[in-house]
């Protein structure tokens, strides 16, 4: 193979990504079109890779006689600090009803209930109303599996291990995304894939701070190939910490993973090294349910000016709440603790900011279009929605409903519409870019970023 060669592969629809954007985005597309090729790469593995399956507290929906979705919206808003794009915000607040309930019809999403029959919707922080939907305290198994599942009923074909490397521009003048560049991690052979519609559901994936909540494979890849390919992006100045990221040590991959947020909502208290509920400071208000912002602000300020633990964090402490009722509630949480040798049912455990959400990514409308025809983008890979700080609960309604929009207009759009060539030179470019960033295989440090065409 010469130092650019690649194979070709065509298809309508190319979902790149398979967390809660992916695969709704193709659940969508099919059901819009059955008759449309979809083809989805994935970075991981289909079905166990990026955040949505890490999800652990769960889904925000207004599906309450007693709430609305006016109520999550102004929520969502005033979480955002009146920054969000309004229309997107309205968008999921709106379609979020419909989602969870084809989750469960469509996908066979199975939720907790209530005794009375109805989706049980617990606490989180930051909202109104209790409405956040929940399989125990690991969501995203369930969401991820089911969807996946139907994925694979439908036989839609999905590339594992492929990572895009670049968007690739049509071979005309019309400013076109025609496809992308995806690298076979495992036999390092690359791929262009023509497309109609690409979608960008690569998730965020604040990985490079030092603690991150995130799935591993996640790099923000998806913004940077919007970036690179001439999109406009919003709100890239604003990152999220979630306030509980467990403590574990230094250098151990595990320390910054999560601790959820109904701890919080069920009335879990935040200590700092001397014992003190310092949310009393920040906000006497809501104090624990607090939004992450301000809590996870409030814990960083504290092990700053040095009343944080010996270990550089504070303590999240739940044991007032009862053996029985965390370990019935919060059955993940507790056995992860377990895990790392803490006991979260009895004793209050380290924990620290960690780096959780990116609040931006690609400028889109309300039909996940980014400023580049034939180029969509859905989840954490797009930004406004959210405005400065997402709810938790926010996160996972955001990218299946976007995703399912997504998919829906894309198959409108890629139904009946010709093919556009992609650029060859611009292929054959992130082919010989992605090579020499190996350099002669000793040094595996990439080359400066390239530079926005
Ligand atoms: C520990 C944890 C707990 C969370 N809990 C909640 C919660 O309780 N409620 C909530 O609302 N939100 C929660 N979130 C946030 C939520 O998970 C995300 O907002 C949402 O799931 C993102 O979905 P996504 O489809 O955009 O991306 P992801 O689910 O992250 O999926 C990204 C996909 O893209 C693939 N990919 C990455 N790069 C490439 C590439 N270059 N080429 C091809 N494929 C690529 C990945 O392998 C993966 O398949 C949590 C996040 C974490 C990390």
């Amino acid at each position: 193979m010469s130092n650019s060669a690649f194979q070709v592969r065509k298809c309508d629809v190319l979902i790149l990504g398979s967390g809660g954007a992916g695969l709704l985005a193709a659940l969508a597309a099919y059901e819009a079109d059955p008759a449309l090729d979809i083809l989805i790469a994935v970075k991981g593995l289909f079905g166990k890779s990026g955040c949505t399956r890490m999800v652990q507290g769960g889904y925000n929906v207004a599906l309450s006689d007693s709430d609305s979705v006016e109520n999550h919206f102004m929520d969502t808003v005033r979480a955002g600090a009146w920054l969000n794009d309004q229309d997107l915000a309205w968008e999921l607040v709106s379609r979020a009803p419909g989602c969870i309930r084809r989750l469960e019809t469509v996908c066979g999403a199975f939720f907790d209930r209530s005794p009375d029959g109805e989706i049980h919707q617990k606490a989180f922080a930051g909202q109104s109303f209790d409405r956040t939907v929940h399989k125990g305290d690991l969501t995203g198994i369930e969401l991820t599996n089911r969807a996946s599942e139907q994925i694979i009923r439908r036989g839609i074909p999905v590339l594992e291990e492929r990572r895009a490397i670049a968007l690739l521009p049509d071979s005309g003048a019309g400013g076109r995304v025609a496809g992308s560049m995806l690298l076979d991690i495992r036999s390092g052979e690359f791929t262009a894939v023509n497309a109609k519609c690409t979608l960008l559901a690569t998730g965020g994936g604040p990985t490079f701070y030092k603690y991150s909540a995130c799935a591993q494979e996640l790099a923000t890849d998806g913004m940077a190939m919007a970036w690179e390919a001439g999109a406009d992006l919003c709100d890239m100045e604003m990152v999220q910490f979630h306030p509980t990221g467990i403590l574990t040590g230094e250098g151990l991959q595990i320390t910054g993973t999560l601790l959820e947020e109904g701890l919080r909502g069920a009335g879990g208290h935040l200590l700092n090294g001397r014992g003190e509920r310092y949310m009393e400071r920040y906000d006497p208000e809501r104090m624990e349910r607090s939004t992450r912002d301000l809590v996870a602000r409030a814990g960083y300020t504290e092990i700053k000016e040095g009343r944080g633990t010996e270990n550089g964090g504070v303590f999240i402490d739940v044991s007032h709440l009862g053996a029985d009722f965390v370990r019935k509630n919060f059955r993940g949480m507790v056995d992860r603790c377990a895990d790392l040798g803490f006991d979260l049912a009895g004793a209050p455990v380290e924990v620290s900011p960690t780096a959780h959400y990116m609040m931006g990514g690609a400028k889109i409308d309300t039909g996940c279009r980014t400023s580049l025809p034939g180029l969509f983008a859905a989840g954490e890979d797009a930004g406004g929605t959210h405005g400065a700080n997402r709810l938790g609960g926010n996160g996972v309604a955001n990218s299946t409903v976007f995703g399912e929009v997504a998919g829906r207009e894309m198959a409108a759009e890629a139904g009946g519409a010709p093919f556009e060539s992609f650029d060859r030179g611009s292929a054959e470019a992130s082919v010989e870019e992605a090579l020499a960033a190996l350099g002669d295989g000793t040094l595996l440090i990439p080359s400066a970023p390239r530079s926005r065409s």
